[in-house]
């Protein structure tokens, strides 16, 4: 069930960035633009295939602390120029400020997009609204960086309010504060929730900034299609081990289009399709829950053996009656006022329990060795 309904006044993707590959977008191109030749060399390889629908590159890079790559601006504006005029491509770019959307709309490039650590700021996104009044211009908002709806359709809100009907959302996951094999978790239940509260709001993944690793990409690709989603946009380097931002998950053009010729569409042509559409959708939101409960349970695990230490220290024993019978109590309350069975709660305090008395006794076995 969506928590938000969202209105927006939109013009269909097909009319502002029409399908290129299997009906769907593609966008391509370097993190950043490096050099001339770096850029017109992407796009020309990229162009070949006639199969891209909008060139990208970061002309001004938001980096986390000062003195790396930072993007160069205007100068890269006019190298992307460049390339357009050779390829015929068109161009997006990334605008955080008011002054980025005047020279963004100076060099003549076609598509904006607002960067995650945009998006978590109202008053940037207000600056960029407001700098985006009475002009015609298409705009994509990725996601914040963390897990956040409210602030991502907030964002989407502000810029169609200042006119903008061309939008589309961007999907690159999420920073959650815990350690897992994606450089931003993909938390796939957060666009699902986006989709379901306005189905009419393209959705695009950006399955480079999720992996972070070039080998964890075609896996998140082919679930985004899978989620169906109108396109991705992925980064792609002439020379990744040299790029200047975003080395480890950027594609050369040739791996780049096998990795597009390996993915699969799964059309939703017949009754059984849309089943197993929707199926693998909501095993999605599973898989994702279950790596949350595991995070949870890893986290409980931590404070338990520190219980233990504690306990060791002041020479308590493990096991406290009466404080296993009030978790025994208290969770099945909770969990029976939210609708989950008795049973199944008692059994699943049952099994934390005994995880808990495992990891404390191994504690204290290993202190008093
Ligand atoms: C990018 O697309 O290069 C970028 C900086 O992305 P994000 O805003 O998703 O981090
Ligand atoms: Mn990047």
């Amino acid at each position: 069930m969506p928590v938000t309904q969202l209105h927006l006044d939109l013009v269909p993707l097909s009319e502002w960035l029409p399908a290129t590959w299997q009906g769907k977008v593609l966008i391509a191109g370097p993190c950043g633009a490096e050099s001339e030749k770096q850029v017109v060399e992407t796009a020309r390889q990229l162009a070949a295939a006639k199969q891209i629908g909008l060139f990208r590159a970061g002309v001004w890079k938001p980096r986390t602390r000062p003195g790396a790559f930072e993007g160069f601006g205007e100068k890269a504006l006019i190298w992307l120029q460049q390339a357009k005029q050779e390829t015929g491509l068109p161009l997006t770019v990334e605008i955080a400020n008011a002054a980025h959307v005047e020279l963004a709309l100076k060099y003549g490039v076609d598509v904006l997009w607002i960067g995650a650590r945009t998006t978590v700021n109202p008053f940037s996104v207000q600056e960029i609204a407001d700098a985006l009044k009475g002009v015609d211009i298409p705009v994509m908002i990725k996601n914040p960086v963390h897990p956040d709806l409210s602030l991502w359709i907030g964002a989407i809100e502000r810029v169609n309010r200042a006119g903008i009907k061309k939008l589309a959302a961007i999907h690159r996951g999420f920073h959650t504060g815990t350690q897992t094999i994606y450089r931003n978790a993909p938390l796939w239940e957060i666009p699902i929730e986006l989709k379901s509260a306005c189905p009419e709001l393209p959705l695009i993944c950006d399955p480079s900034h999720i992996g972070g690793r070039r080998d964890l990409i075609p896996d998140l690709a082919q679930r985004a299609l899978d989620l169906q989603v109108d396109g991705l946009m992925i980064e792609v380097h002439p020379d990744p081990a040299v790029a200047l931002s975003d080395a480890a998950q950027q594609f050369t053009p040739a791996r780049y289009e096998e990795l597009i010729r390996n993915l699969v569409i799964r059309e939703a042509g017949s009754d059984n399709e849309v089943f197993g559409e929707n199926l693998r959708s909501l095993r999605q939101v599973i898989d994702s829950i279950d790596a949350e409960l595991i995070q949870a349970l890893s986290r409980r695990l931590q404070v338990v053996a520190e219980i233990g230490r504690y306990k060791q220290e002041h020479g308590v024993t493990i096991l406290q009656i009466d404080r296993w019978l009030e978790i025994l109590r208290s969770r099945t309350n909770q969990g029976e006022a939210l609708g989950i069975d008795r049973e199944i709660m008692v059994e699943l305090c049952q099994l934390l329990h005994k995880a808990s008395i495992r990891k404390q006794t191994d504690v204290m076995t290993k202190q008093g060795d």
